[in-house]
């Protein structure tokens, strides 16, 4: 078929050529050349005519200057007398999308109205979005976008929370009703390896590192939280070297993922910790040769270190200025620090006794009790299960108390035992003999990640891909 471009192309070579000898030729041979180059264009003409008309009914896509077209856009190639580029479709004018985020004291209604948000349709909007979002996680740095259409109709709302991006939630117009949801965006798993030198503690040494507290609190509270007391057990150039994975969503970072493998190497204590799920769904740290890092009892009741008073049976007491024991550990923390029970068990007291002021006391298995006194306030009645680690109060100087504080204490059999020691020399079984080997092969694939590259303290590279 010839087109457009294919005519041009095919004016014969030999007949241009021959134009310009023209001059030099005698009457005769000026006429014949003459009278073919006229029936030759006439010819062409006629070809070109032909050629549009059966690309013109044609159904298939045209062959356009290489460019292959759909019917849809051939009539618009049929107006145009020249093929130039293909026109763009009009800019979409019929909707405006406003985008901002919330500053500190603002609210999404605020600030809606501060950016001209139609205002009669808030309403039907708000009632939608807080089916989902609770109003009073609604924090400085969310941002939102709303799109309204040029009868100012808000037919869509997008509320993302800054700290979880990947949950946003989506309000649309459909049939005249607003219709909330939450979205789940997928996160990109990306497995880092960190290895940090102990100068003074865990959390200074990783957010030195530059990263945050909310890794130390895994490592310290989640991994290690029954085998090393962080509070005691640092020292000095102890080392520590942890498999990580770090989530994010469009390059952003938005949280820490599971830690893999975390290897504490110090003076006074070596563990290693390994996360393997034994059963589907069962994910535990088991040490190197496969021993649960889980123990009845977790050490520490809440999320700080700082002890401010041992367990000591002949203690001077600050208060009853007299001999008084100590049949606890305190921890010094801010009142409303969340305190949770350190094993699973059963709530068998919830309320004010005495120098305790608000207390809670939990019994477990084996003839075990734990106290938690001097609370602010009391988030579990009595009679209720309890699982290890959940939250149960939060910190507070009720009863005989100078300062904020919790006070904690393990009574075995009605003897009171000193709650730093409680997990010392306790064994657990290994994992079974026919998982041993799949273990093993799992916790030498970690290392090997944790020891690649030079071993340089305060290293951290970027693995594009989980190893495993
Ligand atoms: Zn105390």
């Amino acid at each position: 078929m010839l087109n457009v471009c294919g005519y041009w192309s095919t004016v014969p070579q030999p007949l241009t050529n021959l134009l310009f000898l023209l001059p030099l030729l005698n009457m005769r041979f000026r006429f014949a050349i003459w009278f073919w180059s006229v029936l030759l264009g006439c010819l062409a003409l006629m070809a070109l005519r032909l050629g549009m008309s059966s690309q013109h009914s044609t159904t298939a896509a045209a062959q356009l200057g290489g460019v292959a077209l759909t019917p849809a856009a051939e009539a618009a190639v049929w107006e145009l007398p020249f093929v130039g580029p293909l026109i763009p479709p009009p800019p979409d004018d019929l909707t405006r999308t406003i985008a901002a985020a919330l500053s500190r004291g603002d609210s999404i209604d605020r600030s809606l109205k501060h950016h001209h948000v139609p205002s009669d349709q808030l309403e039907p909007l708000y009632q939608a979005l807080y089916a989902i979002l609770n109003p009073a996680q609604v924090k400085p740095g969310d941002y939102y976008e709303v799109v309204i259409d040029t009868s100012d109709v808000i037919r869509r709302f997008c509320y993302t929370p800054h700290r979880t991006p990947d949950r946003p939630i989506e309000v649309e117009l459909r049939d005249g009703q607003f219709v909330a949801r939450q979205l789940r965006l997928p996160l990109e798993r990306r497995v880092e390896r960190l290895e940090v030198r102990i100068e003074d503690n865990l959390s200074n040494a990783i957010s030195e590192a530059g990263e945050g507290c909310a890794l130390s609190d895994l490592i310290a509270d989640d991994i290690f939280g029954a085998v090393i007391d962080f509070q005691r057990d640092p020292r000095r150039g102890d080392r520590l070297g942890i498999v990580f994975e770090k989530l994010y969503l469009d390059e952003r970072f938005v949280r820490y993922g599971h830690i893999l493998l975390a290897r504490y190497e110090g003076e006074r204590v070596t563990e290693l910790a390994v996360r393997y799920a034994a059963t589907e769904g069962e994910d535990a740290y088991y040490n190197a040769s496969g021993r649960s890092l889980g123990r009845m009892f977790v050490l520490k009741p809440l999320g700080v270190n700082r002890i401010t008073s041992r367990f000591n049976r002949q203690r001077f007491h600050p208060i009853l200025k007299k001999q008084r024991p100590h049949l606890g550990t305190d921890y010094g923390a801010p009142t409303g620090t969340l305190v949770w029970t350190t094993a699973r068990g059963q709530v068998a007291f919830a309320g004010w006794k005495g120098g305790y002021g608000k207390l809670v006391e939990i019994v477990h298995p084996n003839g075990y009790r734990t106290r938690y006194a001097h609370l602010s306030k009391i988030l579990v009645h009595k009679g209720q299960l309890v699982e290890q680690k959940e939250i149960i109060g939060k910190v507070g100087t009720t009863g005989l108390s100078t300062a904020s504080h919790l006070h904690y204490e393990i009574i075995k059999d009605g003897h009171h035992i000193n709650p730093e020691l409680i997990n010392e020399g306790h064994t657990v079984p290994t994992l079974a003999d026919d998982l041993l080997p799949d273990f093993v092969h799992q916790r030498d694939a970690l290392l090997h990640v944790l020891e690649l590259g030079p071993r340089t303290w305060r290293y951290a590279s970027s693995l594009t891909s989980a190893p495993l």
